[in-house]
């Protein structure tokens, strides 16, 4: 049976050239990088050429880059950080509504404020200004969402930050926008951004926070001073140099994969939508008129997220497994949840719509007949749902 892999924002494939890179660091080079002897040297140097390049992909100085070992870790790293250190304002912390939880969870934990979004998805900045004031250290929002695929302008939020809450940090969690944005120019307004090597063909338990020169964050794991301070532990070198390979593999296709997978994802979302009725796609502007294509501008290109009405995504998930196409029903952390998603229900939808969710998402290595399994699949499992629900 052919499987269409459709769950790329949860892991994505390493590269080969990662798999490759990395082997040498598993079983030849496999000294502590911060010894002193020539093995040593050489993982320091390997570990540093990969900081070099996920800083050029960044947008960063390589000083400013601190490996850690995910996303999650990147993203607390900044919040409870920040949170900590007593140099800048207060102590206050804003996040968006639609977070991922490694954000969601340190900002409730710490009492902070959460802004939330309208029905497409994008952020409410009018609620954001009026949650910022002089106490606020902190304001967290993501370059690009992980269940619905959009993408934020950090440089409207930095505006609305400069009026109304001057001497805040600006984090960003760009996990999910890395394999398909220019993060070094979208997110060069952010003082603080966290990325994720499994999410871009690096491997997984390797993730990154870039930590601006002028920004202190008060360490989140102490020990042997590694990363300049800012994170103890022996760093994971073969993960590091796979997240380097990746990084410099993923920037210099991004063009040609984001061009073909929007075509890919496109045919994807019109397909289901021709052949299933009541379906609603979010984070995308309805067609203004018949023949008019729907306006998916706002999403990242590997993004098609649509809800179902009349049926559970746990039963459509059982099925479209069945026939081979994995995906998830809406965040891989809240994909098997009974609860529904937290980003649909800060959307306005209502839950009788969001149990019906439906994340498929495609990546670098996704192929047309990835598309025609899931085409061939999922519409007949919908209506088989809803006969039965009948
Ligand atoms: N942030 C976002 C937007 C994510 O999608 C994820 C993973 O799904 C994370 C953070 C966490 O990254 P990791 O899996 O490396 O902990």
């Amino acid at each position: 049976m052919a499987i269409a892999y459709l769950d790329h924002a949860a892991s994505t494939p390493m590269h080969p050239e990662v798999v490759e890179a990395m082997g040498e660091f598993f079983d030849g080079c496999y000294a502590n990088p911060t010894g002193a002897h020539r093995m040593a040297r050489e993982a320091r140097r390997a570990s540093d050429d990969a900081r070099d390049i996920l800083a050029e992909a960044l947008g960063a100085r390589p000083g400013e880059i601190v490996f850690c070992g995910s996303g999650t870790e990147a993203d607390n790293l900044a919040a409870f950080g920040a949170a900590a250190d007593s140099g800048g304002p207060g102590g206050t912390v804003v996040c968006s509504a639609v977070e991922h939880p490694a954000v969601l969870r340190p900002v409730e934990q710490l009492g902070g404020r959460v802004v939330g979004v309208d029905g497409a998805g994008m952020l409410d900045l009018e609620a954001l200004a009026a949650a910022l004031d002089g106490d606020v250290r902190l304001v967290s929002v993501m370059l690009a969402n992980n269940e619905n695929g959009v993408v934020w302008s950090l440089e409207e939020v930095a505006e609305v930050m400069a009026r109304h809450a001057p001497g805040a940090l600006l984090h960003t969690d760009a996990v999910q926008a890395f394999p398909w944005l220019d993060v070094a120019t979208r997110a060069a307004p952010a003082d603080l951004i966290s990325v994720s090597a499994h999410k871009f063909g690096g491997p997984k338990g390797v993730g990154a926070l870039v930590v601006r020169e002028c920004v202190r964050l008060q360490p989140q794991i102490v020990g042997g001073g590694q990363e300049a301070e800012r994170r103890g532990g022996t760093p994971n070198v073969a993960g590091i140099v796979g997240m380097g390979r990746a990084a410099e593999i993923t920037v210099s296709r991004r063009a040609e994969t984001v061009e073909r997978v929007r075509r890919l994802r496109d045919r994807l979302a019109d397909g289901l939508r021709a052949a299933v009725d009541g379906v609603t796609e979010s984070g995308v502007r309805p067609a203004s008129g018949a023949g008019v294509p729907v306006d998916r501008s706002a999403k990242v290109a590997g993004s098609c997220h649509l809800c179902f009405e009349g049926i559970e995504s746990e039963a459509l998930l059982f099925l479209a497994e069945r026939g081979g196409v994995y995906a998830s029903a809406a965040s891989s952390c809240a994909s098997g949840a009974e609860h529904p998603s937290h980003v649909l229900a800060a959307m306005g939808y209502p839950r009788s719509l969001a149990q019906g969710s439906l994340r498929l998402s495609l990546g670098a290595a996704s192929s047309e007949a990835d598309v025609a399994t899931a085409l061939a699949v999922l519409p007949p499992a919908v209506t088989q749902l809803r006969r039965a629900a009948a």
